[in-house]
């Protein structure tokens, strides 16, 4: 479905941005995954080594327009082209309001707003050129709803929602689809460290009896990504068994 195509994925070291990346290789692209660190991007490219020269690593600061502008265009020099941006890396939050240090706050919007920005911004520079492509951005289920706690989080994902939904209104003219998959709970690090009981418990409140697999979101990206969305942007595509949380 992505013969031909050259992506780059953002915190595609492990969870659900590995399970992208993953997904967009055996459907025949190029990808570039992104990690916070050179040693987790290493340790993410050994398990990918039988995929050989069509998957490349980069560990940029995503808030910084420099240094994700030159990332973005060595992809380009080393594979010739860039059509796909998933915009993926993120942080959760758990802070009460009343404790909640203003620090921490502004490190999830850094992340989780200001470099989907950045990022979105660099590719579309370069997708502009080429005629086109598409920008896939990671929302959550926490976008409709808020959540309880932490909440930089659910406040960062509604502002993801308006930059897809903005983004795919500006950028429609250049032919960049601009959409966003909206994951509910999802079996990452994060939910495997959960006990069993507690697992157990947020199943049973999910119309689908389960929690979702990263693979499930994999594939709502690849539906996106691939030119089945031809005709699709500004679209947030909740992956989350009808949860309500
Ligand atoms: P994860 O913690 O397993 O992976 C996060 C990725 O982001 C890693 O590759 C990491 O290297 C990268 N990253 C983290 N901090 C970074 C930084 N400061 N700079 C650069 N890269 C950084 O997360 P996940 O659960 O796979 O989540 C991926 C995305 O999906 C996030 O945007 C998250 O908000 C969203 N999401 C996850 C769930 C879930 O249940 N897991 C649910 C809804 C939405």
């Amino acid at each position: 479905m992505l013969k031909g195509k050259v992506a780059i994925v953002t915190g595609g070291t492990r969870g659900i941005g590995l399970a992208v990346v993953k997904k967009f290789l055996d459907n025949g692209a190029r990808v570039a995954l992104t990690g916070s660190r050179q040693e987790t991007v290493e340790k993410a490219l050994s398990e990918l080594k039988d995929y050989g020269e069509r998957v490349m690593g980069l560990w940029p600061d995503l808030c910084d327009p420099e240094a994700v502008a030159s990332a973005f265009t060595s992809v380009k020099e080393k594979y010739g082209r860039l059509d796909i941006l998933a915009n993926n890396a993120g942080v959760s939050a758990r802070d009460s309001l009343y404790t909640y240090d203003p620090a921490d706050f502004s490190k999830t919007i850094d992340l989780n707003i200001n470099a989907v920005f950045v990022c979105a911004q660099a590719a579309a520079k370069i997708m502009k050129e080429l005629g086109g492509g598409v920008i896939i951005n990671t929302s959550s289920m926490v976008s409709l709803y808020g959540q309880p706690s932490g909440c930089a989080y659910p406040t960062s994902k509604f502002a993801v929602n308006g930059l897809t939904k903005s983004l795919a209104r500006e950028l429609g003219k250049d032919q960049i689809r601009v959409n966003a998959v909206a994951p509910g709970v999802t079996n990452t690090d994060m939910v495997a460290a959960l006990p069993e009981e507690m697992v157990k418990r947020i199943s049973a409140g999910i119309p689908l009896g389960r929690v979702g697999e990263p693979e499930d979101v994999a594939n709502a990206f690849l539906f996106l990504a691939s030119d089945l969305a031809s005709y699709v942007t500004g679209e947030i595509l909740s992956v989350d068994g009808a949860a309500m949380t």
